[in-house]
């Protein structure tokens, strides 16, 4: 049976360099993929997915609405599709969840998706809470944080460079990420008192 797979993780973990080497594994060995990234923060038609590293792929974008069941079932009825690949999973409604899920059940074409788990807040993205309600296998891509640990947490650093504690899910604009651990995550974002702070807390 085709599964539905969320890899999750924080910022900057590789989830884009996974999902293009995986795709180049299917293609090397002959077999379609097709490859989606949110178009939400996108102006122009063209969707691709790049890398930290220089990998980079064109993709299918997906907004708010869109069908991704009948997209995908339209084009695996001119040339079969053997993988679907999603980056920037976060972004998914909840019913695109669900069309990926048929996508696995109904079509027998394994979903891969890949995404944030949480919001520089700590809270679930929309797409991450219904991926990890009926994903059929959850995988965490691991980063580590400046103290060695894993990191499973993310600040935002407005353009002042410092922690950002309230604000819209999504910053457009020069906002960079940073992942922590959850304890030095809970120091920056005011939750706890910085004991052993290495980073950037806000004064
Ligand atoms: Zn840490």
């Amino acid at each position: 049976m085709a599964k539905l797979y969320f890899h999750y993780a924080t910022m900057n973990a590789g989830k884009s360099t996974m999902l293009l080497q995986a795709s180049y594994n299917y293609r090397e060995g002959g077999m379609e993929t097709m490859l989606f990234v949110a178009g939400h923060y996108r102006k122009d038609d063209a969707g691709y997915i790049s890398s930290r590293i220089g990998l980079e792929s064109d993709a299918h974008m997906f907004r708010s609405g869109d069908d991704l069941y009948a997209r995908i079932a339209e084009r695996h009825g001119h040339e079969s599709i053997h993988c679907v690949f999603v980056d920037e999973a976060q972004f998914l409604e909840e019913e695109q969840v669900w069309q990926l899920a048929r996508v696995a059940d109904r079509l027998g074409i394994p979903v891969m998706c890949y995404g944030l788990r949480t919001d520089f807040q700590g809270n679930l993205f929309p797409g991450s809470r219904a991926l990890l309600a009926i994903a059929d296998e959850l995988r965490e891509v691991r980063t580590i944080c400046r103290c060695g640990r894993k990191a499973t947490m993310v600040v935002r650093l407005g353009a002042d460079g410092k922690v950002a504690r309230e604000g819209e899910q999504v910053a457009i604009g020069k906002d960079v990420y940073v992942s922590l651990c959850r304890r030095h995550w809970e120091e920056e974002m005011g939750r706890w008192p910085a004991e052993d702070m290495i980073g950037f807390v806000r004064r």
